[in-house]
């Protein structure tokens, strides 16, 4: 028995010590250039007070060892450099609502060779939701999978009337541009690559398809990306959004998110909290 332990502890050692080194994600956070300043209640109505913040539009880009992850591709190439650009593209209101300040430098494709990418090498594009901050630019990635809620397309598509149908933050020609790619039609969560590093889960509410992802990392450790499930720290502390689809569906997804983070330990990444990008933005995580 001795020598078959030895034996045995003699290959366990082999087999380890001939393993290739395992390789590990990485996750990058960058902004689609920023938004404002404007008045905090135009976005949080519940906030008591008037106060100027100026937002970030967060996207993500994920290095997985079984292939490159972007996570939402921000506002459209289109509104870059100047208000009269965005005016030919959006809405003239939400231009002058949101005020974006995008240079073509900070559009996800140049996000990604800034990174030693192109949008070639994406193998996924994960859309948190079809709202023009986070859809913009679906259609660079044609040989992408993309990843969504199927009920997120069908409310893109057709929104309900007071989400606006005509001017609103849904831009039909975004979605319009990646109609005929392939996609990964979602009814709940999924486990993107099988092994428990990257979770997409749904956070309804802000609209009715709306999904989040929870990535793992081996020394920053679990990372709650909640997208506009969680717009900024105001809403953590209990103001509730506007722009909702469903309030109900909205504080039961902020209330998941939270619980989930105590529960694991994990940290939630909010896409427009210009405090938390400025400290933590534009870097990799490893
Ligand atoms: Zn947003």
């Amino acid at each position: 028995m001795k020598k078959i332990g030895l034996l045995a502890s003699i290959l366990a050692t082999l087999c380890i010590s001939t393993a290739p080194a395992a390789q590990s994600q990485e996750l990058y956070w960058a902004t689609s250039g920023m938004y404002g300043p404007f008045n905090i209640q135009a976005l949080i109505p519940t906030f008591p007070e008037a106060k100027q913040i100026k937002i970030p539009v967060s996207m993500w880009i994920l290095n997985h060892p079984k292939g490159l992850v972007v996570f939402d591709t921000g506002n459209n190439v289109a509104i870059s450099d100047g208000v009269e650009n965005c005016k030919k593209y959006w809405a003239p209101g939400l231009c002058d609502l949101f005020q974006p300040s995008q240079k073509r430098g900070d559009v996800i494709d140049m996000q990604l060779k800034k990174l030693g990418f192109k949008p070639e090498d994406v193998k996924v594009l994960v859309t948190s939701h079809t709202h023009l901050d986070h859809a913009g630019n679906m259609g660079m990635f044609p040989n992408a999978i993309h990843v969504v809620q199927k009920i997120e397309m069908y409310q893109g598509w057709w929104p309900e009337k007071f989400q606006g149908r005509m001017g609103g933050a849904f831009v039909q020609a975004d979605i319009q541009a990646a109609r005929g790619f392939n996609y990964l039609e979602l009814d709940g969560e999924y486990d993107l690559f099988g092994d428990g590093s990257v979770r997409i889960i749904p956070t309804p509410g802000h609209t009715i398809g709306h999904q989040s992802m929870k990535v793992k990392l081996p020394k920053s450790g679990t990372m709650i990306i909640s997208q506009d499930a969680v717009w900024m720290q105001e809403n953590l502390d209990g103001y509730v959004a506007g722009l909702n689809f469903s309030v109900q569906a909205y504080m039961s997804s902020v209330n998941k998110l939270k619980m989930m983070r105590d529960i694991e330990g994990a940290q939630i990444l909010m896409s427009h909290d210009a405090n938390q990008f400025g400290k933590m933005g534009d870097r990799w995580y490893k």
